[in-house]
């Protein structure tokens, strides 16, 4: 076997193997529950639409997770990191008082 494809091979697998791990540790993240203090606090809902709009007057239709910039996984991810909440993810979905699109 030539060096330049045993590399390409041994890169491949690694790849393969750091991609593998990635999505299995986004898969275990833990997701933020609305029970949570931090998101009561902050009046996260796991679905936009269900915001208390007498309580968050600042809501707004179409606003949620995946456009706010503090949303950190990409805009077709189901769940993803938010600045807010550490290693918990937010759902794509979701919305809390401390949205921001700036
Ligand atoms: S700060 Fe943004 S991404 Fe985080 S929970 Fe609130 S709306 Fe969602």
């Amino acid at each position: 076997m030539k060096t330049s494809r045993r590399s390409f091979i041994l890169f491949s697998i690694s790849a393969a193997s750091s991609l593998a791990l990635t999505r299995g540790a986004s898969a275990d993240a833990a997701q933020v529950s609305e029970t949570d203090p931090k998101a009561q606090a902050l009046g996260y809902k796991q679905v936009a639409s269900t915001v208390d709009k007498t309580k968050f007057s600042n809501y707004v239709a179409g606003q949620n997770c995946s456009n706010c910039s503090l949303f950190q996984g990409k805009s077709t991810d189901a769940w993803g990191g938010c600045m807010l909440f550490g290693d918990k993810q937010v759902a794509a979905t979701g919305w809390c008082s401390s949205y921001s699109n700036m």
